[in-house]
């Protein structure tokens, strides 16, 4: 049993992780500042007398005692990290130096929540680790692939200069209950909107691909990735490599609600990625881990979850 720290914990994948921990007996403190995540999502936790809540933003100093810390805390969402792209860059970078200055300091263990979008608009297909990305510095999702890519940066200098236990996972699209239902990432609008009998609204002509993985499968990766031995440090890639055009998503989620609305097309955003698709050849090795819920599986409990949330 140890006492973990979550960053993030009241999002969508850190309230799933904190649920997880506090099932494994763990003492779980959650630090959130709500920007995206919500006291909601993690209400059903609140009577376990081993979990905590803390109102708390990453971006300033936090003096706490934990064994290992999960940093989660950033909006993951394009629409609501280019909301405020300087607090986005601040999570990531002042966020980092916060939690690994108190990782240093009370000897944690710590992991990175990082992404795909390190990759940016890929020119190797599948990305494998190796793969340093193509990037626009300079574009509108800069503020979320910089401040990733220069939190992984902080993760290996604190591990070069001051040895800590370091663990950057790489996470690829990701979905499941608990999304926020305006969220704006395409599985939660695409299923929010063949619920309502909307217009489901496609980016571009549909043909870019992305890779769906399910949060359960993904926080199993996270979880085994923590508890590696101490030499290892990733990065990993954790995802589903199953890939799919937003057509084809799209497609999928009308077949499972029965819904009868149609496609618009919408412009496509700048510097989106046209294709994505980890290679988890180094996860399967290390962590012995591969994603076992495929994306109908994962859309029909995602669709249950938001039939019950969504009103039409
Ligand atoms: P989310 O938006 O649901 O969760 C992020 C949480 O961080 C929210 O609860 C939010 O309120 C909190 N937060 C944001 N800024 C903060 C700050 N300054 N201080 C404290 N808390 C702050 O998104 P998610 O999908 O759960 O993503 C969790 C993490 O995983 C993020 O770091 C994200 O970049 C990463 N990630 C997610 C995906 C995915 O597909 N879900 C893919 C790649 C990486
Ligand atoms: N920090 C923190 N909690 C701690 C220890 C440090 O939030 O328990 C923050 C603090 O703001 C500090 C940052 O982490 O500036 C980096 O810490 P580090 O020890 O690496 O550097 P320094 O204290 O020299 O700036
Ligand atoms: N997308 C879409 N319709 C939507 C939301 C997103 O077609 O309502 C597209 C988006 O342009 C991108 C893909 O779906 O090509 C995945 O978008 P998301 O925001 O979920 O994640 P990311 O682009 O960060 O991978």
């Amino acid at each position: 049993m140890a006492r973990i720290l979550v960053t993030g914990g009241a999002g969508f994948l850190g309230s799933h992780l904190c649920e997880r921990l506090l099932e494994a007996d763990h003492d779980v403190l959650c630090v959130d500042n709500y920007f995206t995540g919500s006291k909601r999502n993690v209400e059903h936790l609140l009577q376990n007398p081993r979990f905590e809540v803390l109102r708390h933003d990453v971006t300033f100093p936090l003096y706490v005692e934990v064994d290992q810390i999960y940093n989660l805390a950033c909006p993951a969402s394009p629409v609501h990290y280019q909301f405020d792209p300087v607090q986005t860059t601040k999570t990531s970078v002042h966020g980092a130096i916060n939690m690994l200055g108190l990782a240093k300091r009370v000897k944690a263990r710590i992991l990175q929540a990082s992404t795909s979008e390190v990759y940016g608009d890929p020119e190797v297909h599948p990305q494998p680790e190796g793969y340093w990305g193509k990037v626009n510095p300079i574009g509108i999702r800069s503020c979320y692939d910089e401040g990733k890519r220069c939190a992984e940066t902080l993760f290996f200098d604190y591990w070069r200069q001051h040895q800590l236990e370091i663990k950057v996972m790489r996470i690829f699209n990701t979905y499941g209950p608990r999304m926020h239902p305006s969220d704006g990432r395409v599985v939660s609008n695409f299923v929010v909107q063949a619920l309502k009998g909307e217009p489901i609204t496609i980016y571009g002509d549909g043909s870019q691909t992305r890779s769906f993985c399910y949060v359960d499968d993904l926080i199993e990766g996270m979880i085994r990735l923590m508890n590696t031995p101490a030499d290892f440090t990733g990065p990993v890639n954790i995802g589903n490599p199953g890939e799919f055009t937003m057509l084809q998503l799209a497609e999928r989620v009308i077949a499972l609600t029965g819904s009868k609305s149609e496609l618009v097309f919408h412009p496509l955003p700048q510097d989106d990625p046209k294709q994505r698709r980890p290679d988890i050849s180094l996860a399967r090795e290390v962590l012995d881990w591969q994603p076992t819920i495929a994306l109908e599986q994962g859309l029909q409990k995602t669709i249950d979850y938001f039939a019950k949330v969504v009103k039409a």
